[in-house]
């Protein structure tokens, strides 16, 4: 499929229920990581367009918010409904625009649907509280209120999910939303919104804008119309963002990086493990927050597990992910490459051993090789600094309190995953892992049910669940008095 073909393409902005263009008519190209052709342009909007965004929300707002919850619940409901009937061709925009093989990318599609199922759902489930009072003469009432206009800004490695994820409870409690995409993969964004109009959002209340991030990104953190900024992106963006953030004392919810922890000790089944292992490394070409960054094996399954993670990996198919046998794609781009070149150089430098990969593929372009690294030392920038690509680093340990102490030494808390079979030590480990969330004989946790999120410098808020909708929330006391005249 050509992506301009598709029913679903747009390369406008859609700001108050219209496709606009940028002020300036300029653009932002946006090319295939799989051949770096270009596939389309978008809007490169600035501020003035993103006023204008936030303004139409805001206007959108009272009309929103005072719908019933059934109803709101009722246009999540088809707009869901949408996205599984048109699984294929979102599935299709976002390979073409963000490289991950396409089985992956109809697994995204069915769980960024599964949020707005969910939330469409926890609409109905507002509840507030009464409090008894000291006094005979009052009552405490707890209103439940949506918290206003809501903008997100989204990465390119989830280009559909972290847009449902952070919209779908916005929009089901009643907030309008202003969706800033990242630049890679603005077109699955504007396919959401093409259904989100079908779905009958009323105008103004869901609105994409592309263009310059940190132009648009200033305006919707600083604004004070925007009463809650969601952000999902590196930990360095996150930390700007909120402090711009603090000038109007937004709400906030930060999903940032991670550098997770997995460990195998030995008394797992090492061919979980290993499976396991192989979805949190290599999903998405190892281009997630959550993906193992760190495979901590315990001495005496050393060897059998790297010779069985090893064989997993050699079976791996590298290339476009169109091709349905591909169980790899390219990197989203050359900077993204670069930095898996130097991490991996420079944990060979100093001592590490290349099981297998260790070097670009030779299709070239942005793709590089599933690796798996033995022997890596403390001092390698891959045992601190996030890799965000196809490289495994395996460490020794000896014992279960060395590998905590290992495991927690990191300021990220996001993910984490251990392998065991012993109940005691399941709970003992679960507990004092400093991780937002723990895998336990998995490798993959994320489901719209669970709360997403992390600790430390991996954020703040929880996505997914009946808590993600707390973010959305504002409290309000109502103390009633008087009741005995
Ligand atoms: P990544 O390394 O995953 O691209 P970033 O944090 O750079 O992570 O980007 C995540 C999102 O934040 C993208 O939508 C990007 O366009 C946006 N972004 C980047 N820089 C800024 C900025 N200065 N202000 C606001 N948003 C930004």
């Amino acid at each position: 499929m050509k992506i301009t073909e598709s029913k679903l393409y747009r390369d406008k902005c859609y700001i108050n229920g219209e496709w606009i263009e940028a002020d300036s008519r300029e653009t932002i190209s946006v090319n295939n990581p799989a051949n770096l052709e270009e596939i389309g342009t978008v809007p490169k909007c600035e501020t003035a367009e993103t006023k204008r965004a936030i303004e139409a929300a805001n206007e959108a707002w009272p009309e929103w918010r005072a719908k019933s919850a059934r109803q709101r619940s009722d246009i999540l409901r088809k707009w869901f409904n949408l996205m599984i009937d048109n699984k294929e061709e979102l599935a299709q925009i976002m390979t073409i625009e963000q490289g991950k093989p396409i089985n992956e990318s109809r697994g995204e599609i069915g769980y960024g649907a599964s949020f707005v199922e969910w939330f469409s759902e926890e609409a109905k489930r507002i509840y507030g509280d009464t409090i008894p009072d000291p006094l005979t003469d009052r009552r405490i009432i707890v209103l439940k209120q949506p918290v206003g206009v809501v903008a997100s800004i989204t990465p390119w490695n989830f280009p559909n999910a972290m847009i449902t994820r952070k919209c779908a409870p916005a929009l089901a409690v009643g907030c309008p939303v202003v969706i800033k995409p990242a630049s890679q993969t603005p077109f699955s964004a504007l396919a959401l919104a093409v259904l989100a109009e079908k779905a009958g959002f009323p105008k103004g209340t869901l609105n994409v804008i592309t263009g310059k991030a940190s132009a648009i990104g200033d305006e919707l953190a600083s604004n004070p119309i925007v009463r809650k900024l969601s952000f999902t992106g590196s930990t360095e963006i996150g930390k700007i963002l909120l402090q711009k953030c603090a000038g109007t004392v937004k709400k906030v919810s930060m999903e940032l990086g991670g550098h997770a922890p997995f460990i195998v000790f030995d008394d797992a089944n090492i061919d979980d493990a290993v499976t396991g292992a192989m979805q949190s490394k290599f999903r998405n070409t190892g281009q997630t927050c959550v993906c193992a960054n760190r495979i901590y094996v315990q001495e005496k399954v050393h060897e059998e597990f790297c010779k069985k993670f090893v064989d997993a990996v050699s079976k791996m198919k590298v290339g476009d992910g169109l091709n349905e046998e591909n169980s790899s794609g390219p990197m989203i781009d050359e900077h993204s490459l670069s930095k898996v070149e130097e991490h991996v150089e420079d944990a060979v430098a100093l001592g590490a051993k290349v099981a297998i990969g260790g070097s670009k593929h030779s299709l070239g372009l942005n793709f590089y090789q599933p690796t798996i690294l033995t022997e890596v030392t403390p001092q390698a920038k891959i045992t601190t600094e996030e890799t965000f690509g196809p490289v495994a680093p395996v460490y020794k340990f000896k014992d279960e309190k060395e590998v905590i102490d290992l495991a927690n030494n990191s300021p990220y808390g996001l993910a984490s995953y251990f392998y065991s079979r012993d109940i005691g030590r399941i709970w003992r480990v679960s507990e004092a892992l400093e991780y937002g969330m723990v895998g336990v004989n998995t490798g993959l946790t994320s489901k719209a049910e669970a709360p997403f999120g992390g600790i430390k410098e991996s954020g703040l808020g929880r996505e997914g669940s009946k808590y993600g909708i707390d973010d959305f929330i504002e409290i309000k006391y109502v103390n009633m008095c008087g009741l005995d005249k």
